[in-house]
């Protein structure tokens, strides 16, 4: 209801005005009080339009006064006709005078004001003043917010904008004290440049040098007039492009018209203190409009009001808002008609400027709620918005105020949204490099082609596939960056190669490979949320399966052991040997059935001691035991000595066949940095590389020492050729690469084993250039590909072997594994038949020699030829029908006739041999 009445008063002011053709109205209020305000102006300008409509609608509101203004013109930055202009209207006797607007003039002023006593108003842009400066009693009063407060504001903004590094460009010198306000007020760690650009001049050499340098973040400080000129300058030399952030401190910059500059994607901010939309504004600007006599061009839309003639009008609303609630009869108009130095003063000259300084104007002001300070008479407590160039012109992103800092008034996705409206024509250039499997050049099959984006594939292109194509729906093509390198800085060049130079460069938008995020090159270049996670391992390659030996079943004890344990089974033969013949229990009746025999016999002769311990160590045992004390525990020592080797035996013998495949050389990276022999060394220049070299384990500091003086070198180009040194390095090199560039080997190359685990962790990300405006967007795009499980679906695409590959390779496995664990062949254990086949012949041997030894026996006994024997017992072994043998008695002489058979003859003898040794054994 209330607005709809100040619609109504302002709708009738305005009427009035038009119909007044735009002079003051004396014909309508006849007993009001005449008030001059005076304004010390250059002439033509919208701020004396604004001036005097300000006051126009005063007068329509006040039934005691009728505010006459008395402009005197001064031109632009002349003090000295500034101040003969106010000494004019001194003598005219005005109130307050407004003005002028460049702060020289506006000092000069305002000097003539404090000595006549009358109130000054300026609204511009005053450097604070000096520290211990006195302040004058009473103070000026200026409508601009105070530089302190506004240099804070700047300050703040840079923090949150999260800038570093910048160059501050000004072009005049009070441009300079601006932005060295700004500085006292900065992070004292940020790095900065201060160029001075010169008006009306050539400044691109400069801003070239400056984007050399590779400069992105700019602070530009110059009345608002130059500004489109430097952007021009910077867009000619290609310092005004895509990622480059501009901050313009003036508070008009919103009101330019930078239409042309506005299809690059540089970032330009600026602040703004007072919102052109509102009601209020365009109610003035309509206001203006119709009581514009002179002919002054003005504004054609809100956008283009300036903070002079906003403050104008607002100061003239100050004035006459203090009038009006200053007592009757208070200002006396003789009273202010005053000569300059003539020492005449105002007396309620000082009352009235400390009214002027704690009245609120009821009026509603352009610049919101007007509060100064009441000792400094400066504005310290203003509102301020941050507003931001894209393609619909500035926009509001934020708003300030001095108590609460700055709220940001769109969420992330409004950001992004209006962002990637800015997006829609351009074709992000996206570089990689050639490395399976994130990108690979497609061959083409005959009478086929390929063109674009279609001559590559792999992780990298399908991922950012994902990104730009299906998710934020923009437009991208690949290149490849020359010399294919992931991007180290070269100390001596101070620059940067491979895709990180490419992205400085500013020759691409984004960057994917298997780049990994580092803290050196997060300072150069941004990136996005890891897409993959990884750590730096060992690949080697597997032990080719060992020969096999035909006495392997010899290798679970060492030779010495063999040599200890025949020695010990001669003397424990031997000791038993001599023990029983000492021990009495050992001596036995050899006839139990004889109770008195006139003879013992003891059976443990050397041949029984041996054949007792060759048995228990084959865990054979034998049939005959001793019965001695001492021999029993010989016998037990050499059981238990037994058991242990046999069980030794057999659980090495196992364990050893099974792991003959397996070599335990190098299990870790402390074992190949212990070690020389294997050579080991990374991708040059790679993360991995610089891992080893800024190292502070010792470790590793050992492992860079040995790889940076291994000749030859050590370092190769790429994964590929790492891999490849390995596979024909006989295990003499070892690479050192990254866990998801090893997973993708092992698939493929079932000779290659990883060695030990991660020495890291860290992850592959996004890069692209600082300021990049899409940065949120390409990330959340990223988080939005892993929480569905894309990035899953993606690795597995292109890191499993394809289907025959994978196969050949678990068979392969099984084949080792079979040789290794599962059987013995013939040749693991060819040894053992051949033991068993060689003591097979030497027994055949000793009973040869045992059969001739007993036919010369048996033709001695016998009284036969040797031959005669020999055939005999021959024939009879090979009667195996028979199987009973006659014993026959030594022949005698006479009892020679009678034994004509030479068997039974033979088997006398042996009969009679077994008497005279009584070797039941053997019986
Ligand atoms: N991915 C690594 C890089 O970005 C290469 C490596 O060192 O293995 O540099």
């Amino acid at each position: 209801m209330l607005q709809q009445w100040a619609w109504a008063k302002v709708m009738l002011t305005v009427i009035l005005l038009v119909g007044n053709g735009g002079g003051t109205f004396p014909n309508l209020v006849v007993d009001k009080q005449i008030i001059t305000i005076g304004a010390v102006l250059p002439p033509n300008t919208v701020t004396e339009v604004a001036f005097r409509s300000a006051l126009d609608r005063a007068n329509m509101e006040s039934e005691k006064y009728q505010f006459t203004v008395q402009v005197a013109h001064a031109p632009f930055g002349d003090s000295f006709a500034a101040s003969k202009a106010a000494c004019t209207l001194l003598a005219g006797g005005v109130v307050t005078i407004f003005g002028p607007t460049d702060p020289t003039s506006a000092s000069a002023v305002e000097a003539k004001c404090r000595e006549a006593g009358i109130p000054h108003i300026q609204a511009v842009w005053r450097p604070p003043r000096p520290r211990g400066e006195p302040q004058p009693e009473p103070p000026g009063i200026n409508l601009y917010p105070e530089a302190v407060a506004l240099s804070k504001a700047l300050a703040h903004f840079i923090k949150d904008s999260d800038w570093n590094t910048y160059t501050l460009l000004y072009d005049d010198d009070l441009g300079l004290i601006r932005l060295q306000e700004i500085l006292k007020h900065a992070d004292p760690e940020h790095k900065w440049f201060v160029r001075r650009l010169l008006p009306g001049e050539d400044n691109r050499p400069l801003l070239k040098s400056l984007k050399a340098l590779g400069e992105t973040r700019v602070i530009l400080d110059c009345p608002p007039e130059r500004v489109v000129d430097y952007l021009r300058q910077a867009r000619e030399v290609k310092f005004f492009e895509d990622y480059m952030s501009y901050i313009i401190t003036s508070l008009d910059a919103h009101t330019l018209d930078l239409d042309d500059l506005r299809i690059n994607l540089s970032n330009v901010t600026c602040l703004r203190i007072f919102d052109n939309e509102d009601s209020i504004t365009k109610s003035y600007l309509y206001q203006w409009k119709s009581r514009n006599t002179e002919n002054v061009p003005l504004p054609t839309d809100t956008h283009e009001i300036t903070v002079e003639a906003a403050l104008a009008s607002d100061a003239a609303r100050l004035i006459t808002d203090a009038v009006e609630s200053s007592p009757d009869d208070y200002i006396k108009q003789e009273e202010l008609e005053l000569e300059c130095n003539s020492g005449s003063k105002w007396p309620n000259g000082e009352e009235f400027t400390k009214h002027l300084l704690t009245n609120r104007p009821v009026g509603k002001t352009i610049t919101n709620e007007i509060v100064l300070d009441e000792v400094t008479g400066q504005r310290t407590v203003f509102n301020a918005e941050v507003m931001e160039l894209s393609n619909s012109g500035f926009n509001k992103i934020a708003t300030w105020n001095p108590e609460t800092g700055f709220d940001y008034i769109r969420s992330a996705g409004q950001t992004s949204d209006l962002l990637a409206e800015k997006w829609q024509n351009k074709t992000f250039k996206v570089v990689s490099r050639i490395g399976a499997p994130y990108l690979v050049e497609r061959v083409p099959e005959e009478g086929q082609e390929f063109f674009g984006n279609d001559r590559y594939e792999g992780y990298s292109k399908d991922l950012i596939h994902e990104i730009l194509k299906e998710t934020l729906h923009l437009n991208y093509e690949f290149e490849i960056v020359p010399g294919n390198g992931y991007g180290s800085f070269n100390k001596e060049t101070k620059k940067w190669d491979g895709l990180v130079g490419h992205l400085l460069e500013r020759k691409a938008d984004l960057a994917i490979c298997d780049l990994t995020i580092t803290y050196e090159r997060r300072s150069y270049v941004d990136f996005t949320t890891p897409f993959m996670t990884l750590g730096i391992s060992i690949l080697y390659t597997k032990p080719a399966p060992p020969e096999p030996e035909l006495f392997s079943f010899l290798k679970p004890f060492s030779v010495d052991v063999w040599i200890y344990m025949g020695a010990a089974y001669l003397m424990v033969s031997l000791l038993l040997h001599v023990l029983a013949r000492l021990a009495p229990n050992d001596w036995e009746n050899p006839h139990p059935c004889d109770k008195s025999p006139e003879e013992l016999e003891n059976i443990w002769h050397i041949k029984n001691s041996c054949w007792l311990t060759m048995g228990s160590i084959m865990t054979q045992g034998s049939d005959i035991l001793p019965k001695g004390y001492s021999t029993r525990w010989v016998c037990g020592m050499w059981w238990f000595f037994a058991l242990i080797m046999c069980s030794s035996y057999t659980a090495n013998l196992a364990a050893f066949l099974t792991n003959a495949a397996m070599d335990d050389s190098i299990k870790s990276a402390e074992d190949l940095a212990m070690q020389t022999k294997i050579k080991y060394g990374t991708v040059n220049g790679g993360s991995t590389y610089q891992f080893f070299r800024r190292s502070n384990v010792s470790i590793y500091q050992r492992m860079w020492a040995a790889m940076e003086s291994a000749r030859p070198p050590v370092f190769v180009k790429n994964n590929d050729e790492g891999v490849e040194r390995v596979r024909k390095g006989k295990r003499q090199y070892a690479f050192i690469m990254e866990s998801t560039a090893i997973e993708y080997q092992l698939e493929r190359h079932c000779d290659l084993v990883q060695v030990g685990g991660l020495l890291d962790s860290k992850g592959y990300g996004i890069a692209m250039p600082f300021s990049s405006s899409y940065r949120t967007a390409v990330d959340n795009a990223v988080l939005k590909l892993a929480e569905s499980g894309k990035l899953m679906e993606l690795k597995n695409r292109w890191w499993k072997a394809p289907e025959d590959e994978a196969e050949k390779c678990v068979a392969e496995v099984a084949g080792e594994e079979g040789a290794t664990a599962a059987e013995l062949g013939v040749s693991n254990v060819g040894g053992v038949f051949v033991v068993l086949g060689i003591g097979c012949g030497m027994a055949a041997g000793m009973g040869a020699l045992e059969f001739l030894w007993h036919i010369r026996e048996v033709a001695v006994e016998q009284k036969m030829t040797q031959w005669e024997a020999f055939i005999a017992e021959l024939t009879f072994a090979l009667s195996f029908w028979e199987t009973e043998k006659p014993v026959e008695h030594p022949k005698s002489s006479s009892s020679s006739a009678s034994s004509s058979n030479p068997a039974s003859r033979a088997s006398s003898v042996l009969r009679s041999a077994a008497n005279l040794f009584r070797l039941d054994v053997f019986k």
